[in-house]
């Protein structure tokens, strides 16, 4: 229970210099939005979230904008001209420094405001929610752990992301695709949009984002799959490889060259490569670990 103050500490408050809520001070009457607090060099987010926006405003200053899994928002301001540590899109972990401590905007000192935004836009005060702040979603199970549905990718392939944060606002920086036609077991589902499902090479990864949520199926036996695996060779011809290690790395000279026309797939061990039916019969290898061969069901 509790999240990180300002200050990155979750144990040790730092000193406030001014109180959320309605109250008069010295310098501005009405009600204010956070908690100022000061007497530490960097601004940290409470927990962990996805940095939303980072920008300058004329009362907030360098401000930093992240929100956490569950929609509330957390704002630091006033930081340091060329203060900012983090940008837009960035996953950061629990008590990470944000932004350099500093006086911008509208600001009578050196000192951090930060604020706390509920989904529905309510301001509520930092010292009642940073220690009374619940657990994230538990990370996920073990390997084995019992699924919690199953999620169909979709014939044209889906894409997937390594961290939560960047799934939930569809950050593409980091995807890969999974191949198509697969039936996925779902190993976490935080109820946000995104759920972690085991790829058949048994990684975990992010499927859904906030926007478009994971489809999840219930029920104990994946669904029918479709008919035929299968492969295009593409207009420019493709490398082929006689052997699945070779394949894998990709690193040795490829074998050989072949073009045109669709082929069947006849092995997947969801690692990148594929084996396929050549036309003469043979069964070769086509594709790597870091450029899966793109196939799928008809
Ligand atoms: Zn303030």
């Amino acid at each position: 229970m509790g999240a990180f103050w300002p200050n990155g500490s979750k144990t040790n408050k730092p000193r406030r210099t001014r109180e959320f809520g309605y109250r008069s001070s010295i310098y501005k009457r009405g009600w204010h939005t956070g908690t100022d607090t000061s007497g530490y060099p960097r601004n940290h987010v409470p927990e962990r979230g996805v940095v939303e926006r980072c920008y300058y405003d004329g009362s907030y200053g360098n401000t930093v904008l992240v929100r956490h899994h569950d929609g509330v928002l957390s704002r630091t301001a006033h930081g340091a001209a060329g203060g900012f540590l983090v940008s837009p899109g960035q996953v950061v972990e629990d008590g990470q420094a944000l932004l350099v401590q500093g006086t911008t905007g509208m600001s009578t000192g050196v000192h951090n405001h930060q604020e706390i935004i509920l989904p529905d836009g309510t301001f509520v005060d930092p010292e009642q929610w940073i220690p009374n702040r619940g657990e994230a979603p538990a990370p996920a199970p073990a390997a084995g752990g019992n699924p919690l549905g199953y999620f169909d990718v979709p014939a044209e392939s889906q894409f997937y992301y390594w961290h939560y944060g960047n799934a939930l606002i569809g950050n593409y920086a980091s995807n890969q695709y999974l191949r198509g036609g697969q039936t996925l077991a779902v190993v976490e589902n935080p109820g946000t949009g995104p759920v972690r499902v085991r790829a058949a090479d048994g990684d975990l990864v992010w499927v859904g984002t906030r926007k478009n949520p994971a489809r999840v199926r219930s029920g104990a036996a994946p669904a029918p799959v479709a008919k035929r695996h299968l492969f295009d060779v593409p207009a420019e011809g493709q490398y082929w490889y006689s052997k699945y290690e070779n394949a894998f790395t990709g690193d040795y000279a490829p074998d050989q060259i072949m073009h045109g026309g669709t082929r069947e797939v006849v092995e997947d061990p969801g690692t990148g490569p594929v084996r396929i039916r050549a036309n003469d019969g043979s069964l070769i290898w086509v594709g790597t670990r870091r450029n899966p061969a793109r196939t799928y069901w008809a």
